[in-house]
């Protein structure tokens, strides 16, 4: 009897144990407020700027993962965002047509000022939160994924390409209050070249770049690439076996090399075959492959990651960061009480 009572408690601390593991929080970043609606205007341009609801609503249902074991962050803060950003240039944000250029929306300039803060900027302003609170988390948990983030081509003084702040860069230093030495790798698989914060990086020996992307496309930007560390310009069409094999020879040796603290990955979805701005041709197969080879690298070395969403201009975009997403909770991170699919695929 004595036997069957114990045996009776240890199970009930277990069953606890997996509860509570699977009530826990989760180190994935997401905002209501990330997603920008502007009377059908967001629609001219090719950004889904309800992307990130679409991601969201995926990993949730997909995954069972409840609404309160993700992270919800602040919007970050006037004097984070003057950590980076000259005064000149947020003032020039002031001007619509400013907003409008940055955003590649002309008729936004039509749009009062005021409601363009509002609608667009706040959004952004919450994206760029998220990425201050996916760096500190992947710390903490070795992982992180914020479901917005990765605005790449914002410089100090200026913004293009609908990058208005500067999420890595500003989370950078905010990391650097904490700790200065902390040594960041950027590994930008995006489309583009990442020429925002390779040019605010330009002297700074604490970030590594290795940078991979349609060197026929925007920016095309020759003194920001003078920063990237690991440069792989490709050319356009590109399809999965040399991209695949590009990243297998190449990310492994540079980590190893590089050591370093913490990995920004910017997981742009603009390399899928049917988006309109990339101009590559990796399967969505292709993309799900390299966001886990991140991962695997990365978790194989104790070397914290956070990935954030960056471009990805296809209708089937949200669908594929929720599969690939999908994949690294349950494949590679391996969480646990994740819902699983009847036949075990994704
Ligand atoms: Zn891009």
């Amino acid at each position: 009897m004595k036997n069957n009572s114990q045996i009776a408690i240890v199970l009930v601390v277990l069953l606890s144990v997996v509860n509570s593991l699977s009530q826990s929080k989760l180190p994935i970043i997401y905002s209501p407020q990330y997603n920008i609606s502007l009377f059908g205007i967001q629609k001219l341009h090719p950004f889904d700027t309800k992307k990130y609801k679409k991601v969201y609503k995926y990993i949730k249902t997909n995954c069972g993962i409840d609404e309160n074991r993700f992270y919800c962050p602040e919007k970050v803060s006037e004097s984070d965002i003057r950590l980076v950003h000259t005064g000149s240039y947020l003032e020039s944000l002031k001007k619509s047509e400013v907003i409008a250029r940055i955003g590649q929306m002309p008729p936004l300039k039509f749009v009062p000022n005021r409601l363009l803060q509002k609608r667009v900027l706040v959004p952004m302003k919450y994206g760029t939160g998220g990425t201050i609170l996916g760096a500190e988390l992947a710390l903490q948990y070795g992982w992180a994924i914020n479901l917005s983030g990765g605005y790449h081509h914002a410089k100090a003084d200026a913004g293009s390409g609908f990058s208005y702040f500067a999420d890595i860069p500003i989370a950078a230093m905010k990391l650097w209050q904490k700790d200065s030495t902390l040594k960041i790798m950027i590994i930008d698989l995006d489309a583009h070249q990442g020429n925002g914060y390779e040019s605010i990086f330009m002297d700074d020996k604490r970030v590594v770049v290795m940078d991979v992307y349609n060197c026929q496309i925007y920016p095309r930007d020759g003194p920001a690439r003078i920063h990237i560390k690991y440069d792989f310009p490709i050319l356009q069409q590109t399809a999965d076996a040399e991209y695949l094999n590009l990243l297998t020879d190449t990310i492994s040796v540079i980590l190893s090399k590089e050591q370093p603290g913490l990995i920004i990955y910017n997981a742009g979805t603009d390399i899928f075959q049917k988006d309109p701005l990339g101009r590559l041709s990796v399967s969505e197969a292709g993309i799900i492959q390299r966001d886990q080879l991140v991962f695997r690298e990365a978790l194989d070395r104790h070397v914290p990651v956070m990935m954030l969403l960056s471009g990805g201009y296809s209708r089937q975009s949200a669908g594929i960061i929720g599969r690939s997403i999908e994949n690294i909770l349950k494949n590679v991170i391996k969480v646990p009480g994740l819902k699983t699919r009847p036949n075990g695929k994704i």
